[in-house]
């Protein structure tokens, strides 16, 4: 099969690798229909997460079951089926508790750029679609598997209400996808803090209120301005960095929530100024499986369409244009097809 190798930073290869083979009874393979390439795998892209020696990449995925283990029933060769960035049982304390990217059997995936995929704990962790899904589905079901699923997570964990003020920090896919989220958790107001005009456009169309430019002291400014000086009810931070954690923490209300899905890079929290804040703060990594079929559902019946974070597409083949395309702002997010 080919797939995907990143051997330093700025130097990712499709190459020819083994055929994924079935391990466990739990496991299934399927053929990839499309992936992606995530903002975190800019990470260790731009070498800021060190890369050691060469690895395989990309954790989004979409496809068709090729084969299944013995102990895989709840898919079957031939379905097309929507997994996680995170592989689950769907049955353990934590799976069961609504938290399956904590699940005890937990496999994060690092093969999915590549035309076939081995998914361990198959048979907790894929759904599958009743029919094929026409083409023009797969990026809002590739989104669904992770960046819309997150951004849903970040609704949730910073408890958007009907009614309320929501504000997305960030403009990548995730942000794109939280300000989805926040609209359809009901949010009468939805700020997103973007700086490029594409993105606010696409900001807009998902279903944003309102776009704020500044950042930093001055953003905090103008999310005050915005809310007759209270702060937002609901803050979903999307990008992982110190400035936008802060940025999230002091837009909030005192009793406010912080949902928090950007992978934090170099994110400290001071403890004393968050008791005194007032501010319930939550993150971490999406919770994607108990979101599949619901999300699912709303990208088949075009409630929502996620898959408008991919502005561009690249052959898997040439990869490498994609990971420059987002690591210099030029894509959102890009779509690969085997
Ligand atoms: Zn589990």
């Amino acid at each position: 099969m080919r797939g995907a190798v990143l051997h330093a930073p700025g130097d990712v290869r499709i190459e020819t690798l083994d055929d994924p083979e079935i391990l466990h009874p739990t496991d299934a393979i399927i053929r990839t229909a499309v992936t992606c390439v995530c903002g975190s795998d800019l990470w260790s892209y731009r070498g800021l997460d060190p890369v050691r020696e060469p690895r395989t990449m990309g954790h989004e995925y979409v496809g068709f079951v090729e084969e299944v283990g013995a102990g895989v029933t709840a898919v079957r060769p031939g379905q097309f089926v929507v997994g996680s960035f995170a592989t689950s049982d769907n049955t353990c304390a934590h799976c069961r508790n609504g938290y399956q990217s904590h699940c005890v059997q937990r496999h994060v995936m690092g093969t999915c750029q590549a035309d076939h995929v081995r998914i361990p704990n198959a048979q907790g962790t894929l759904v599958a679609l009743d029919d094929v899904p026409g083409e023009e589905f797969w990026p809002g079901l590739l989104a669904v598997s992770d960046v819309m699923g997150t951004g849903w997570y970040a609704a949730e964990a910073a408890e958007v209400r009907p009614g309320s003020t929501a504000v997305v920090v960030g403009d990548g896919a995730v942000g794109l996808c939280a300000v989805i989220a926040a609209k359809e958790s009901g949010a009468e107001r939805i700020i997103a803090m973007s700086r490029h005009e594409p993105r606010q456009k696409l900001a807009r169309e998902f279903g944003a209120t309102d776009i704020v430019t500044e950042r930093g002291d001055d953003g905090v400014a103008r999310i005050l301005d915005l809310t007759d000086g209270v702060g937002a009810d609901s803050v979903l931070e999307c990008v992982g960095t110190p400035e936008a954690m802060s940025q999230a923490l002091r837009s909030a209300r005192p009793g406010g929530n912080v949902g928090f899905v950007g992978v934090p890079h170099g994110v400290a929290v001071d403890g004393r100024e968050l008791f005194y804040s007032h501010v319930g703060l939550r993150g971490g990594p999406a919770p994607v499986r108990r979101y599949l079929p619901d999300l699912i559902d709303r990208v088949m019946t075009s409630r929502i369409d996620p898959g408008k974070v991919f502005d561009l597409t690249v052959p898997l083949d040439r990869i490498n244009e994609a990971y420059a395309a987002m690591d210099e702002r030029r894509a959102v997010k890009a779509l690969l097809t085997p």
